[in-house]
């Protein structure tokens, strides 16, 4: 289990690191999963078409949070969003 109290949700947009370790699945698109708190629901979010991002939105308050894919982001899979 990680420590994630001290997640800085500096803004709406992460990077997150794509490539080498990158996992697909047998539908060949890659997906982080993502916690949304205020639901308390796990969401799996797969990438965009275009590959540039990903878009997670909360089954609750709606709120969306954007993933941008690119190097120097966190290279997590996991994603916890208070919203
Ligand atoms: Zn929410």
């Amino acid at each position: 289990m990680t420590s994630e109290s001290s997640y800085p949700p500096r803004h709406s947009v992460l990077d997150v690191t794509e490539g080498m370790s990158e996992k697909v699945t047998g539908s060949g698109r890659p997906w982080i999963q993502v916690w949304f708190e205020c639901a308390g629901a796990y969401q799996k979010v797969f990438r965009s078409i275009d590959g540039t991002r990903y878009t997670a939105t909360c089954p609750k308050c709606g709120k969306q949070m954007k993933f941008g894919v690119g190097p120097g982001g966190r290279s997590d899979r996991f994603f916890r969003i208070s919203c």
